[in-house]
């Protein structure tokens, strides 16, 4: 083997309470002098506002700029914002959509992505690839891994718990991700990194097993979960591919986003989904099942906000969404009888 294996991981990883002030430190240590904040309206109250400060009590020029939707569009328009201001980096503090176009506009424009989350309610805190609208594609694309992670476990922790669940359900999903990536291995010959996939399996482990922690809001169980959601976005860098994070559960996500009148958040679906492939996988579901449950996270199509037919549509169109991708729906092939067998066996519906 001479192949050359590139591995980009962030420099920086802050977690814990009150991390977002070392903000401007962290700038001047990467030699960032002016930066594009982008943020949401909300989040902007939440840390954004804060986040401007800090960088320029740091003697940094910092400007913000807001988004609401992540699609191509608004990329395109933050890219030239922080072209026209001369940025060496794009800090994105807000949810998934904001991180997704902060860290996409800094890939395209060549700059350094520092990401501040606001939730934890999925690993794109952390990792290499971002979704957006417009690329014809439910899942997410390559963008590059963020220099810097700021995870304040203040700021998660006044976020809604809601956000937080899902996260855990975005994570415990790896055990599943996991074992479909070693089917593709053994079954297409796929590349299969021991290290990449231990790190993902690890952390849905102790995800599960922090459950009680995280559902009572202590910090030691928000610190679990941010570490977690990083080092999801580490084994994805290592791996060089989402794969190690994202199989047959997020798949069946993926699908539910295109097909349920109102999509659920996608740690959620992965978190339901996940029940279900590992049933198919012959893992053991119940155990998944319980963490969500004990967690807060929904465990059911009710709960989802979903009805029988949704689920099991998702389910048997979820193996064809991304050509390339096997995984065990590829083997077991479900039809929509079989699928609502899978759904009540597991209580799903
Ligand atoms: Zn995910």
């Amino acid at each position: 083997m001479n192949e050359i294996h590139r591995i980009d991981l962030p420099r920086i990883v802050l977690v814990g309470r009150g991390v977002l002030e070392s903000l401007g430190e962290i700038c001047r240590e990467l030699g960032i002098e002016r930066a594009l904040v982008v943020t949401g309206r909300k989040t902007y109250k939440i840390a954004g506002a804060r986040a401007l400060e800090i960088l320029g009590e740091g003697g940094l020029r910092a400007e913000a700029t807001y988004v609401s939707e992540a699609d191509l569009g608004t990329v395109e328009r933050v890219r030239g914002e922080a072209a026209a201001m001369g940025a060496n980096a794009v800090v994105g503090v807000g949810g998934g959509r904001t991180i997704d176009v902060a860290k996409l506009s800094a890939a395209r424009n060549g700059m350094f992505f520092i990401s501040v989350p606001t939730t934890a309610s999925h690993d794109g805190i952390a990792s290499s690839s971002a979704s957006v609208k417009g690329l014809g594609r439910p899942y997410s694309v390559r963008a590059r891994a963020p220099i810097a992670v700021v995870a304040d476990s203040r700021i998660i922790a006044e976020s809604p718990y809601r956000f937080t669940a899902s996260g855990c359900g975005d994570v415990i999903s790896k055990a599943v991700a996991v074992r479909d990536w070693r089917l593709a291995h053994e079954v297409k010959g796929e590349y299969y990194g021991e290290y990449a996939a231990s790190l993902a399996l690890m952390s849905s482990s102790l995800v599960m097993r922090s459950a009680r922690q995280i559902r009572d809001r202590l910090e030691a169980g928000f610190r679990t979960l941010l570490e977690a959601l990083v080092s999801c976005g580490v084994a994805m860098s290592i791996a060089g591919s989402s794969r190690p994070c994202s199989g047959s559960a997020h798949l069946f996500s993926h699908t539910l986003d295109m097909i349920a009148p109102r999509p659920a958040l996608h740690g959620e679906q992965c978190g339901v989904g996940a029940i279900m492939m590992a049933k198919l996988h012959g893992l053991d579901w119940r155990a998944i099942k319980e963490s969500l449950r004990v967690i807060g996270a929904p465990t059911t199509a009710k709960e989802l906000g979903m009805d029988r037919d949704t689920i099991v549509e998702a389910l048997v169109k979820a193996g064809e969404i991304r050509p390339g991708r096997y995984t065990i729906l590829n083997r077991v092939n479900l039809t929509a009888e079989a699928a609502g067998a899978l759904a009540e066996e597991c209580g799903v519906v």
